[in-house]
């Protein structure tokens, strides 16, 4: 990341200064602190992606939605989650619930 002073031009140089970083530049001296640049460059979106467990039937407002037809009504939109099904060595199963009449199904994969 390159910023240059907003008084002379200068390169400014990153410092932490009690343990907030600022920018400042070594010819005049402009001091201003380090807004969210850096921070949001060090999180990655997408990098993380969590796996959602469903126990219950409840939270399923909250559940990711995809494009996949209803085998009972042909609605196309399912709410669908993971689900650890009997050893960890198997890969975990899809499910599917219908968001119009509430069907739900299993993929594997
Ligand atoms: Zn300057
Ligand atoms: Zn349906």
């Amino acid at each position: 990341m390159v910023e240059f002073c907003k008084k002379c031009g200068n390169l400014m140089v990153v410092e932490k200064i009690k343990k907030k970083s600022y920018l400042i530049c070594k010819r005049c001296g402009t001091k201003e602190p380090l807004k969210g640049k850096m921070s949001i460059k060090e999180v990655k979106p997408g990098v993380k992606k969590e796996i959602i467990v469903l126990k219950k039937e409840e939270g399923i407002a909250q559940l990711p939605k995809t494009k996949m037809m209803c085998p009972k009504c042909e609605n196309m939109e399912a709410y669908w989650w993971m689900q650890q099904t009997r050893s960890a060595d198997e890969p975990p199963t899809i499910f599917y619930k219908c968001t119009k009449c509430g069907y739900s199904w299993r993929s594997y994969g």
